[in-house]
């Protein structure tokens, strides 16, 4: 139960390309919009030569910024850099990534003039960071718990390292769960009534924007079952996007025979268009892209209809379709099976790919009642309600979650043998226990290689840690028994532990540190700077606002000046006076531009020094104008206290 004073917890959906954050209140899921307005935030964070930004202010500057402008990273959390997944994304990316000591990546961005690594954990910590400010902001209280969610294939490690973004975002997180599971979630509690007393098997068809995941699940009274995964980490959204995009390079390479590839920023440009034609597409039959002095001062319009759009991405649909297959296959089940279809991802939107997953279900309609970017973030809040209690949480309180292991799991053997202790697809938590022996006489010493991975040779999987039973009494081969215990808690994370029958001997590991997760003091010195960074951009922000509050107080004093009725009023050697201020302050805000907030705060008293013994004596009862006329006669302006210093009257713009 969370404590009092921490605002209820909440559900995170931290996806690659864009992350949702949920809330259950009243009875119900509500997603949280962010300061924009917006349901779903780009997972993007930028630094520049001032400030740090987060989200749709971090994307939407990404053109002018590439290099400073991360995104992407859920791509590398909880992997080595030496990873091919990791080597081959880094060829795309246009920020740095550099390895640390322990192979673990590091991206190098500008912060400040300064050069600054980050770890993948702490940039998804500001994500989530940025997702807690939204909660907050719409609940006006603290948030201090979550659950956060993660694709059904990431391993422990990944999971691990997503947990330690939380950790370093200030959030408790409560539990991880499994995307699929927090969908099936939502769909589950759309459809309890239905659900009730009969067995469920639903398929969560998840595209998103980066990568494509679909899982078959079996939902029983309250029992969420993932029965098999399968997907594809590079298909989604962002590939459709590159589709277009070089369908226009090359229409542009056409018209005017210029190429753009070589100049970032007007691929960029290129790409966010395109991503706002794919999106119009799902809705109109034609769309057209409209960018100005795109490239060496042209402008460049064209248009494209959605089944040109289609036609350019069948293959990656068709491919979606072969990975839904595979899934089948796994869980052993047949199409007819199947009894719900759930859409869940943004890239879901597209119509071609509903008709196609509709066709390959035999005509079967999909399940579109939940919001697609929004399903994940949705049973993530649900899951976040049952476990933070609290009021009105009595309707979910009985549903029932069950993982699974995303990979078998085993020891080696002689031979480079993988001998699995938890098969793929094992509902979590559990325990199991497998006995071993030497495989060779007087053997005192075994090392049991942990892996995960499905080929027979264990070299082939991945190694996740050893454990090492030593001073085993000599015997002959094959006496000695040693038993291997594989223990996996709610939240995916594996224990291993061996003993010595004979000797009680024992040695055991939790796979973390092994495979370059943070320790715990790197831990605590990125909350430390993350609380740095927060501060920082909160200095940024005073500054920024007092900045405005300087320049907008000139501009408002201007305006009165151009108002005869005031300037009327005023002697020609008061007039010169404040004109003179006016035109000083904004001559030294424009040289200033990265002054400290306080600096503003002095140049506005100054201003308001010269200013509001002016005004007071306009307003004066008795002098002619007088406030109540002043009023009437004027209504575009108002006196109000100034906010930033406290002085006396201020004359500001009425919205
Ligand atoms: P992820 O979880 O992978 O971060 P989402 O599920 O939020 O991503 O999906 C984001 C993707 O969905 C982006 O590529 C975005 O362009 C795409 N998308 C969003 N709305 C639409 C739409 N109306 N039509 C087509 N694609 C869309
Ligand atoms: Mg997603």
């Amino acid at each position: 139960m969370a404590g009092d004073g921490e605002g209820p917890a909440i559900g995170i959906d931290l996806g690659t390309t864009y992350s949702c954050v949920a809330v259950w209140r009243h009875d119900r899921v509500e997603i949280i919009p962010n300061d924009q307005g917006n349901r779903t935030t780009p997972s993007y964070v930028a630094f520049t030569d001032t400030e740090r930004l987060i989200g749709d202010a971090a994307k939407n500057q990404v053109a002018v910024n590439p290099t400073n402008t991360v995104f992407d990273v859920k791509r590398l959390i909880g992997r080595r850099f030496t990873d091919p997944c990791v080597q081959s994304d880094m060829k795309l990316w246009p920020f740095k990534i550099i390895p640390d000591t322990a192979d673990k990546p590091t991206i190098a961005v500008s912060y400040k003039g300064e050069e600054k690594k980050f770890a993948a954990e702490e940039i998804s910590s500001m994500v989530l960071t940025k997702m807690k400010e939204i909660a907050e902001a719409y609940l006006g209280s603290t948030v201090k718990n979550a659950v956060v969610t993660v694709p059904a294939y990431f391993n422990d490690s990944q999971r691990q390292a997503t947990r330690d973004a939380g950790l370093i975002a200030g959030l408790n997180v409560l539990r991880i769960v499994v995307e699929p599971t927090a969908a099936a979630i939502a769909y589950g509690l759309d459809k309890m009534s239905n659900i009730k007393g009969n067995k469920k098997n639903v398929l969560i068809f998840d595209l998103g924007g980066g990568t494509f995941d679909v899982s078959l699940l079996t939902i029983e009274e309250s029992y969420f079952d993932v029965k098999a995964t399968a997907g594809d980490t590079h298909l989604g959204g962002e590939d459709f996007d590159n589709r277009m995009l070089s369908h226009f390079v090359q229409e542009f390479k056409r018209k005017h025979n210029k190429d753009i590839n070589g100049n970032p920023r007007a691929l960029r440009r290129l790409r966010t268009a395109c991503e706002r034609a794919k999106r119009t597409l799902s809705s109109a039959a034609q769309t057209s892209i409209e960018i100005d002095a795109f490239f060496e001062g042209i402008d460049f319009q064209s248009t494209i209809t959605r089944p040109r759009f289609e036609e350019m991405n069948m293959d990656l649909f068709q491919k979606c379709l072969e990975l839904v297959e595979n899934c089948l296959g796994d869980a052993k089940m047949v199409k007819s099976s199947v009894h719900d279809i759930v859409l869940v991802g943004g890239s879901t939107r597209i119509p071609k790919v509903q008709q196609l997953l509709q066709e390959f279900f035999n005509g079967k309609e999909l399940c579109k009642s939940i919001h697609q970017d929004e399903a994940v973030a949705y049973g993530a809040a649900v899951q976040a309600a049952i476990l933070g209690g609290g009021k009105g949480t009595e309707k979910v309180q009985d549903l029932v979650l069950v993982d699974v292991t995303p990979l078998s799991l085993g020891v080696d053997t002689d031979g480079d043998v993988m001998s699995v202790v938890i098969p793929r697809n094992s509902p979590i938590p559990t325990k199991k226990e497998r006995g071993y022996t030497t495989s060779i006489n007087n053997q005192t010493t075994v090392c049991f290689k942990v892996f995960e991975g499905e080929r027979a040779k264990s070299t082939d999987n991945n190694l996740l840690g050893r454990v090492k039973l030593r001073g085993i009494p000599p015997a002959p081969i094959g006496v000695p028994k040693l038993n291997v215990c594989f223990d996996i808690d709610a939240n995916g994370i594996l224990n291993v532990s061996a003993e010595d029958e004979c000797t009680g001997q024992k040695d055991k590991i939790t796979i973390t540190n092994d495979k370059g997760r943070l320790s715990k003091k790197e831990i605590e010195r990125m909350i430390e700077e993350a609380e740095k960074y927060k501060f920082e951009d909160e200095q940024y922000r005073k500054k920024v606002e007092a900045k405005i509050a300087l320049e907008k107080y000139a501009y408002n004093i201007r305006n009165s000046l151009n108002d005869k009725k005031i300037s009327g009023m005023l002697y020609p050697a008061e007039k010169k006076k404040i004109e003179d201020a006016i035109e000083q302050s904004l001559e030294w805000l424009q040289k200033n531009q990265l002054a400290q907030a306080n600096e503003f705060e002095e140049k506005m008293k100054e201003l308001e020094g010269i200013w509001n013994p002016i005004i007071v004596e306009i307003y004066r009862p008795g002098t002619g104008g007088g406030w109540n006329s002043m009023k009437d006669h004027n209504a575009s302006y108002t006196t109000s206290t100034s906010g930033t210093t406290g002085a006396g009257p201020r004359i500001e713009e009425v919205d």
